[in-house]
């Protein structure tokens, strides 16, 4: 028998017994290590919805996490019993026009981890065990906590926002919002080269964990008057980052990427006001409006298909230098027999 957390509806989480789940060929039987709380499973909890997307059955919820390879299926060979590993929850279909182009991140089929946006929903990954396919599995060796190694997926977001970003060596980057996916973008800056970070959130603490992860300057836009905004911000940034999944900041941060083409890191449609899935309006951001140059402008956001696998697996396999830096983001860990409390956080 086995723990899973499910939730039943708004409030109702329930820790329940699973009995033993049969193994294919190509599957691998794994023991969560550690799961990161996103801000989608919290929707799912206290809503019972994130946006559209309404828990119509129980729902496992959970796509940050890695674990360890506790049984394989006879013809497994990218994994052996006992590795590490960082587990990617985009199941692309391997079959439509994007995923036989190479592009799996665009798939036109794609099952998402934990995510109740289809139905029969897509069960997650927060139980004691659970069976995935060995594709959706990277080992990694290096000497790395199974926390740190949960935080690949939301790393490979701010990779990929990163990549999309072009050449960001010795540039300054704008990265609006401080929280797991705005330090997870900063670390992603840093690394990529940028000479200057600067992050904006209306909170002390995601700008205290920014400036840890590498953001030189912090600013609470909420505290600062238009005059000071636009003496901080105006032409300030070669690149500009939005992860704080406002509808504010989306429609008021500037359209146009490097070469006068929108950049899209996730699923909103560029010059039109989409509502993010679960998030409140940020009015704060509003005022950001005209005071970020337009030379390049990306955007992520709540349960998007950004996720792209091969991100994903590199962000894995850049543990060693990039996770380090997300020790600090391990704020509230705990182990999983209590995750009962763990939507209280
Ligand atoms: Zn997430
Ligand atoms: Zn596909």
């Amino acid at each position: 028998m086995s723990l899973t957390c499910r939730i039943h509806g708004a409030k109702d989480l329930r820790l329940e017994q699973d009995g033993p789940a049969e193994l294919g060929p190509t599957d691998v039987e794994m023991r969560l290590g550690a799961g990161g709380i996103c801000g989608s499973d919290l929707h799912y909890y206290q809503h019972g919805r994130v946006g559209a997307f309404v828990v119509r059955e129980p729902l496992v919820p959970g796509h940050e996490v890695s674990g360890t390879v506790a049984r394989i299926g006879s013809a497994v060979t990218r994994v052996a019993v006992g590795d590490k590993v960082a587990i990617n929850p985009s199941h692309a279909c391997g079959h439509c026009d994007y995923c036989t182009g190479g592009r799996l991140n665009l798939c036109r089929h794609m099952r998402f981890l934990g995510s109740a946006s289809v139905f029969p929903h897509v069960q997650g990954m927060f139980r004691e065990r659970f069976v995935m396919g060995e594709r959706q599995l990277t080992p990694i060796h290096e000497d790395i906590s199974l926390g740190e190694l949960a935080c690949a997926e939301p790393l490979s977001i701010g990779l990929h926002a990163v990549h999309r970003a072009g050449v960001l060596t010795g540039k300054t980057v704008l990265v609006t919002g401080g929280g797991t996916i705005g330090s997870m973008s900063v670390i992603a800056a840093r690394l990529a080269g940028a000479a200057h970070i600067i992050c904006c959130d209306i909170a002390d603490r995601p700008l205290q964990t920014a400036r840890s992860v590498g953001a030189d300057v912090g600013l609470r836009t909420d505290l600062m008057s238009d005059a000071e905004l636009t003496a901080q911000l105006a032409d300030s940034a070669d690149a500009c980052i939005e992860a704080a999944g406002s509808p504010a900041a989306l429609i008021d941060l500037p359209e146009g990427g490097a070469q006068g083409r929108p950049h899209r890191a996730g699923g909103h449609a560029a010059g039109r006001r989409r509502d993010v899935p679960g998030q409140q309006h940020h009015g704060a951001r509003a005022r950001l409006r005209g005071r970020v140059p337009r030379r390049a402008c990306l955007r992520l956001g709540g349960a998007v298909p950004a996720h792209a696998p091969r991100r994903c697996a590199a962000a894995a396999q850049r543990a060693d230098s990039a996770l380090a830096r997300a020790r600090s983001l391990r704020a509230g860990e705990r182990p999983h027999a209590q995750h009962q409390g763990a939507g209280r956080l």
